[in-house]
């Protein structure tokens, strides 16, 4: 009997990081070609190179304090097709046969939040022509079509590129190259002791990334979970199979598995609202409008019809959180507004958390006995975070590291 073997397409993506400078580039493209040397079908998915994308931005801060959505959507996207057009004039001058797809082109659509737009769909019938043509395809990531406008899919967005076109390709797998070999047990570069993870289940993955793992988008994470996708971190340089991420079984499941770290976060605070029905949605229906994520949310007792009112919001939303907040201070009939900035949230993760009881106190005592004050705490069914000042930050994960046994396999 024989058997037809459909040549299974490879998605790959570089992050900035791999492409920051032209050596890069050329080393990257050196790669691609190894593979490429394989026969598979080869589509490549890239970041801007290096810090493209904060000096974007920060080119934007110089000519306005308020750049428009739209617009600043527009600057961003370059970042990532200079990239891709370096990429494939280096694989074309290796004689590997390329062409580089903007997001649009590739056919990544998207809804119209611009800076934070999410995938819709995606039109694969020009990547799968340019396939058929024999050519490795380079996509910029971050990037899609409303349909009429260009827009971008928040930070990390290369991430979801790959994953979304690897699903739409009917990839085996999608493999993300980055600056470390893996998924790490918290931040390699804050905690060095941190120790490199073989496989990390979705919903392990989708938490961790949540709260601030940034080796992945949590969009990213999220999709590949939903279509049962295997993502592989690994680095461009080592032959190593990185980390897996993919559904665990059950009896894998792990206490703790990991740290994550999330710094530049501000806590709001409402004092002596009114204390009546609807104003909490009074208070959060304006922010989820304006795009601002809010987390952490304390509602103290009540004293005298009046209510206390904490949260925290990422520092780089705090103005425009409070800008919300002062338009609607009369209506609540708020005493007053504050603010706290120069905080951070240390959280520990783990799918077998939330039926192992003593979790939390270990993690509250191990802050304590290095002198880090706890100022909120939040839970999930896998997870627990603390909110502290930044400037524990890589104390607490190290403290936590340490006191979960993580070096520990
Ligand atoms: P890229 O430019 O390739 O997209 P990112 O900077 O977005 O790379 O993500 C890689 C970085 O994620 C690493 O350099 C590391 O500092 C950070 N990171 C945070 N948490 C973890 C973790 N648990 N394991 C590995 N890396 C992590
Ligand atoms: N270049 C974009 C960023 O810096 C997207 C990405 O790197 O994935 O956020
Ligand atoms: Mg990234």
């Amino acid at each position: 009997m024989s058997e037809v073997l459909v040549e299974q397409t490879v998605v790959a993506k570089y992050g900035g990081s791999s492409l920051a400078t032209p050596a890069h580039i050329m080393r990257i493209a050196d790669h691609i070609a190894a593979q490429r040397a394989l026969g598979v079908p080869l589509v490549v998915v890239v970041s801007a190179m290096g810090d493209a994308t904060d000096d974007l931005i920060a080119l934007a801060a110089q000519v306005t304090k308020r750049p428009d959505a739209r617009e600043l959507d527009l600057l961003m996207a370059t970042g990532e097709l200079v990239s891709a057009a370096l990429l494939v004039m280096a694989l074309q001058d290796r004689g590997v046969d390329a062409i580089s797809l903007s997001g649009p082109q590739a056919g990544i659509l998207t809804d119209g939040s611009h800076g934070r737009a999410r995938i819709t769909g995606v039109e694969p019938s020009r990547v799968r022509q340019e396939l058929d043509n024999g050519r490795v395809v380079v996509v910029a990531g971050f990037q899609g079509s409303t349909g009429t406008e260009i827009a971008t899919l928040g930070r990390g967005g290369s991430d979801t590129s790959a994953v979304a076109l690897a699903i739409t390709l009917g990839a085996t797998r999608c493999d993300i190259y980055t600056d470390v070999d893996g998924v790490y047990t918290a931040d390699p570069r804050l905690v060095p002791r941190a120790r490199r993870l073989d496989s990390v289940g979705y919903e392990e993955m989708l938490e961790l990334a949540h709260q601030g793992a940034k080796v992945l988008q949590t969009r990213s994470v999220e999709l590949a979970w939903v279509h049962g996708l295997e993502v592989r971190v690994r680095h461009p340089n080592s032959s190593d199979e990185g980390t897996s991420i993919r559904e665990v079984a059950v009896e894998a499941r792990q206490k703790v598995r990991g740290i994550a770290t999330d710094d530049g976060m501000a806590k709001v605070t409402l004092l002596d609202l009114a204390d009546r029905p609807g104003m909490a949605a009074d208070v959060f229906a304006p922010l989820a409008d304006a795009g601002i994520t809010v987390d952490g949310i304390i509602q103290n007792v009540g004293h005298d019809g009046a209510t206390d009112l904490s949260f925290i919001v990422p520092e780089a939303d705090l103005a425009a959180a409070e800008r919300v907040l002062r338009g609607l201070l009369p209506d609540l009939r708020a005493s007053a507004l504050d603010v706290a900035s120069g905080l951070a949230k240390v959280s520990i993760v783990g799918s077998g958390i939330h039926n192992a009881p003593g979790y939390a106190a270990r993690m509250f005592k191990a802050l304590g006995t290095a002198g880090i004050n706890i100022e909120m705490i939040t839970t999930s069914d896998i997870r627990i975070t603390c909110v502290i000042e930044s400037r524990h930050l890589t104390a607490a994960a190290r403290v936590l590291h340490q006191a979960f046994e993580l070096e520990q396999a």
